[in-house]
């Protein structure tokens, strides 16, 4: 029985002739063995995945890139850059009459919408779409499977995908490529590049099945927080495609069309029947879910909804109306305050960029005491920033007079130097100059003018020099909304080809050395 079941689902496919062998001796084998025994199921086993495999079935691609913006559109709000760059993909793939060959890899802070893209990509190329997490995989055989000779042998996560989606051309979307292990059971990062090499995965070679198959046809869509991870090889094949996060207005838009709606329609709730105020939106995005993604806002949401509905099963049926007001019933006090803009001398907004994406971080700097010289620095600071708060101490102590602070300051001050939010780890250069206005701020026992937040490298003599992820960190301004920024004059392209929208209302001041910062914040 089991025979003619895998013959009936082997003459359903087109499979290569090297598989078709296979399978002929397999089937001989099984007829020979006994039933029942451990042989027998090993085999029976193997052959279910083989026929399984859907071997020369492909879905034909959708090549209509209106209908493509109308899907992508329909999804998402907001990202036209990253939109405009998916049509170019499609519109590439439409010329050459097919999408593969490429690997495109989403990467941005978690919530932007990086899953959310790829789903809708697939959508467009009418394709199925199978994701898995190769975060933390250590073990090179989920991804290639075991040789058929282990206890409980499987074939790896791409045989499952096809097998899954029943085509042998899907979108298989990887996510946390750049959380991949490397580890003590092969090395899967190098089994992934083979698998997505658009040269070798023709002949892509399972352990389990052990047979050839060609993955060529699959369109790759990967995800990731941050670049710098993601090994080298695997990366320079790559189309990296940016998400860099939301401004308040867009987040509003965002839950207006998508979250509160999908939200709405899984509680079974008509829309009339629970309305939150624009007024209300804005703060909870602003008092409670500030992050650069719209996950946390969705959990609010959902949040407000839950005890929406307590509301309405307990009191009278009418329909309930969200206000600012009734917010601190629904969520509790607001996590960030209204605009403490951060003042006073010592206190200095930078602009950090990180796997979580942009965000403002006040450096503190305080005298601690007066009896000797020194300098100490706290905040779980990695190696490069401890250097950079070196030079920024070096600098300003051997320039005061220039910058008419005390000239004898550090000669008899123990000075302390604090990067808050002790608990997530940092590094990076870009802090440089605002360090320095820290100290310069403590030297001249006047604070710096507030409302400017900063970002740059700064070099012994004072130099700035540019750094990275200039939209996240404007993005993340927007979001504290502080309109005074100081750039590295190298950076004035990146910021520039901003999008009006982020560059609407703010006013930038270019650095090229630390006098211009200087002249700016005192
Ligand atoms: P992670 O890195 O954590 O996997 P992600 O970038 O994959 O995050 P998604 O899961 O795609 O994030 O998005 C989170 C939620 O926010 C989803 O419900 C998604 O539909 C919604 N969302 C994100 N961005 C947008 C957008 N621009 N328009 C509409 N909905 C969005
Ligand atoms: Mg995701």
């Amino acid at each position: 029985a089991d025979i003619e079941r895998f013959e009936a689902r082997m003459a359903e496919l087109s499979p290569p002739e090297q598989v078709q062998e296979r399978f002929k001796d397999e089937v001989q084998k099984l007829q020979v063995l006994e039933q029942g025994s451990p042989e027998y199921g090993v085999t029976r086993n193997y052959l279910d995945w083989l026929t399984q495999v859907p071997w020369g079935i492909h879905s034909e691609d959708h090549f209509d890139l209106a209908e493509a913006r109308r899907i992508l559109d329909r999804d998402h709000d907001g990202l036209d850059d990253v939109k405009s760059r998916i049509i170019e993909f499609l519109a590439e793939g439409t010329f050459k009459g097919e999408v593969s060959g490429s690997i495109l890899l989403l990467v941005g802070p978690p919530g932007v919408g990086k899953t959310s893209i790829g789903r809708s990509v697939a959508d467009a190329l009418g394709r199925d779409f199978y994701r898995f997490s190769v975060g933390g995989m250590r073990d090179e055989a989920e991804i290639k499977g075991h040789r058929r000779t282990y206890i409980g042998a499987m074939p790896g996560k791409f045989v499952q995908a096809l097998k899954d989606t029943g085509v042998s051309n899907p979108v298989i979307m990887l996510d946390e490529i750049d959380k991949i292990g490397a580890s003590y059971q092969g090395d899967p990062a190098s089994a992934l590049l083979e698998t997505l090499d658009p040269e070798q995965n023709r002949e892509f070679l399972d352990h389990y099945l052990d047979v050839r198959m060609d993955l060529s046809k699959v369109l790759f869509v990967c995800t990731a927080n941050q670049l710098d991870t993601i090994p080298r090889p695997l990366l320079d094949r790559m189309d990296v495609i940016r998400l860099s996060g939301y401004i308040a207005e867009e987040k509003v838009a965002i839950a207006k069309h998508h979250l509160l709606p999908r939200l709405l329609k899984r509680a079974g709730l008509k829309k009339k029947q629970l309305n939150i105020t624009d007024a209300a939106l804005k703060q909870v995005i602003d008092g409670y879910a500030r992050e650069a993604g719209v996950r946390n806002l969705e959990k609010h949401l959902h949040k407000i909804i839950r005890k929406g509905i307590v509301k309405l099963l307990e009191g009278p049926d009418t329909p309930i109306k969200v206000g600012v007001a009734d917010l601190a019933t629904y969520l509790g006090q607001p996590i960030f305050r209204k605009e403490k803009s951060l003042k006073g001398t010592g206190v200095v907004t930078g602009l950090a960029w990180t796997a979580m994406g942009g965000a403002t971080l006040s450096i503190e700097a305080s005298r601690i005491h007066s009896s000797q010289r020194g300098f100490k620095l706290t905040g779980q600071l990695g190696d490069v920033m401890r250097e950079s708060a070196e030079i920024a101490y070096s600098y300003v102590s051997s320039n005061l007079k220039r910058f008419k602070g005390d000239q004898t300051f550090f000669d008899k001050s123990f000075v302390h130097l604090h990067v808050p939010e002790g608990a997530t780890p940092k590094d990076g250069p870009s802090a440089g100059v605002t360090m320095a206005t820290a100290l310069l701020s403590i030297a001249r026992k006047e604070a710096p003018q507030h409302n400017i937040a900063m970002t740059g490298e700064l070099t012994l003599t004072g130099q700035v020099l540019p750094v990275g992820g200039i939209r996240e960190k404007v993005i993340a301004a927007r979001r504290q909304r502080i309109s005074n920024l100081i750039l590295p004059e190298a950076n004035r392209g990146d910021y520039e080809e901003l999008p009006d929208y982020l560059k609407e209302g703010l006013s930038v001041n270019f650095a090229k050395h630390y006098n211009d910062v200087f002249q700016v914040c005192f």
